[in-house]
This record gives structure tokens, sequence and C-alpha cells, in this order.
């Protein structure tokens, strides 16, 4: 029996709300600099999509995230996390 609360969050791509765990932080430092959290803890403004490439793909193709954390994007920054993602899926 679950009793304590778990918190949901957007998926910015499917838009389906997932526990927070299962999905992944794209967080805004407060320097302005974009990076993935993979651990849940950097500080910032964070957004949230499943940790799946399709997911990532569609944030981007809309620019749900750009427009979540209120700040540009680059390519590169995009890359990276896609990046990052192939290589979570490969440890687990
Ligand atoms: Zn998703």
């Amino acid at each position: 029996m679950q009793q304590r609360k778990i918190p949901l969050r957007r998926c910015l791509g499917c838009n389906e709300s997932k526990p927070k765990k299962e999905l992944v932080r794209v967080v805004r430092s407060p320097a302005g600099e974009i990076s993935l959290d993979l651990v849940g803890k950097k500080p910032g403004r964070g957004a949230y999509v499943c940790p799946s490439v399709q997911c990532l793909a569609k944030a981007r193709k809309a620019k749900r995230i750009e427009r979540a954390l209120d700040t540009p994007i680059p390519p590169e920054v995009y890359d990276a996390m896609e990046q990052q993602m192939k290589e979570a899926a490969h440890d687990q």
C-alpha cells in the first residue's frame, strides 16, 4: 500500500504526468547554463522529459523546454542531452 504522495511532473515531450523519479530533469542554473540533471539535485529552474530520445525530440521540435525555462537552448545542448540519455539508457 502506498501512503506517500508521489510527486508527479509532466513530460514536455509526450505530455504525460509521471513520477518525478522516472523523468529526466533539464535545469537552468542561476548562471543561465542549461544541462541535464541526472541526479535531480542541481540548483535552478527545471523542466522534465522522459528519459527517451523520442520525447526529447518532440519537446525540442515544439520548443517546450525553451518555453518552460524561458531561455533559448543552443542545438549543442540538445545534442549533448540526447547523447547523455543514450548513455544513461545503456547503463540500465
Ligand atoms: Zn515523455
